[in-house]
């Protein structure tokens, strides 16, 4: 099988799971005085400094919490909370659901911030909105923007418009959770105010990730219990996990070298495949993650697609797939300005640390066989 689909969960890499047994046998409650909890602690802080060291923050400016999902509910619901909805959430047109939907729910005021066809942002549009910022009516201007897309890899302009919004009294929240392990990353040069990173798309396992926030950002907890992780995310932390996504980090941070090896890879693919099927490549324009290729063959449905693809032994997936696993229309790439038609017959391949040349090259071979053979029917 070859596996395509890093941008849904990165294979575990050996690191992650040595350092995740190695936890495990710990059997230890890190909050403990005694000798066993206090070696969970180390292995506790030892990964808060791998996280932090991957971002080039600093440790004690990290929450864990159980994903990148729970790390958006902490940064957007914590920051509205304390800044008592006085604020308005500029909300990136094609944020995951996991920070939209969080936006959605936060009580605060929602605006969208569109997204040009190339598929980053337009800050043209978020310069001219701020320009006008009534902070009476709108409060504090808080953008909520990614660092890189997970359906179609465009990375967005942050830096540039985490610049626009302090400048203007805001703050920024970066979901970074597409970014680890895939770009350099650097909490200084990006200039955002909280970032939300997730393991298990960085070689950690499901179900740890992290918030890192700017010393001294306003944010409230949204979690209360035993007062762990500086009362910002009580509850007993998950140590293994926490453990294999500071190996994960680590290792990830080593290897972006070979990350960005595979772009080369990505481009000949999706020139093959431009050149014997003439498909859409989405966000080929602009900077985009090295791992990720979005395209689409009009007339031919995602979801059939990539079946055909997983019989043929290669896992891709489609444009956005929700948990159902049922095939939705891409937010993305309708923000984009793709057709629906052309949108329902996008897929999505993403690669990563395991992948070679050949992954590559033969999930190019499946798909245009299994094109070939498609559209033989068709004609019959
Ligand atoms: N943000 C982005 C861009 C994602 O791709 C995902 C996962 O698909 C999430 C957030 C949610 O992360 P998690 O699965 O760790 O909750």
């Amino acid at each position: 099988m070859i596996y395509a689909d890093y941008n849904a969960t990165a294979p575990l890499r050996p690191e992650a799971r040595d350092a995740m047994m190695t936890a495990l046998e710990i059997g230890a409650n890190p909050s403990s005085v005694h000798g066993p909890g206090r070696a969970a602690r180390k292995v506790l802080e030892a990964a808060r400094k791998q996280v932090a060291t991957a971002i080039r923050g600093l440790p004690q400016d990290i929450v864990f919490t159980s994903g990148g999902t729970e790390a958006a509910a902490l940064a957007i619901q914590g920051v509205v909370r304390k800044l008592e909805q006085d604020c308005t959430l500029l909300v990136s047109a094609i944020e995951h659901e996991a920070v939209s939907k969080n936006a959605g729910h936060s009580g605060a005021a929602v605006e969208t911030v569109y997204v040009q066809p190339s598929g980053a942002i337009d800050l043209d549009q978020l310069s001219d909105r701020l320009k006008v910022w009534d902070a009476d009516r709108s409060g504090t201007p808080v953008l909520v923007l990614m660092l890189a897309n997970n359906e179609t890899g465009v990375i967005q302009p942050v830096q540039a418009a985490a610049a626009m919004v302090r400048e203007a009294g805001g703050l920024t929240i970066c979901d970074a959770v597409q970014g680890l392990g895939k770009l350099p990353l650097n909490v200084s040069l990006l200039g955002a105010d909280y970032l939300m990173l997730s393991a298990h798309k960085a070689g950690g396992p499901q179900g740890a990730g992290a918030l890192w926030m700017r010393s001294g950002a306003p944010l409230l907890p949204t979690v209360f219990g035993g007062g762990q992780e500086r009362s910002l995310r009580s509850g007993t932390e998950n140590l293994s996990g926490i453990a294999g996504f500071g190996a994960a980090a680590e290792a990830a941070s080593r290897d972006l070298e070979k990350m960005e090896s595979l772009a080369s890879y990505r481009d000949a693919m999706e020139t093959r495949l431009e050149r014997e099927a003439g498909v859409t490549v989405f966000g080929k324009d602009v900077p985009r993650l090295p791992n990720t290729s979005n395209f689409a063959y009009d007339g031919f449905r995602a979801e059939t697609q990539v079946m055909a693809m997983d019989l043929a032994g290669v896992a891709v997936s489609s444009g956005s797939a929700c948990s159902s696993g049922k095939v939705r229309r891409s937010v993305v790439l309708s923000a984009m300005g793709a057709p629906d038609t052309l949108a329902e017959c996008a897929i999505r391949t993403s690669y990563g640390w395991r992948s070679r040349l050949e992954d590559f090259e033969q999930t190019a071979d499946a798909w245009l066989d299994i094109l070939q053979r498609r559209n033989l029917k068709e004609t019959a």
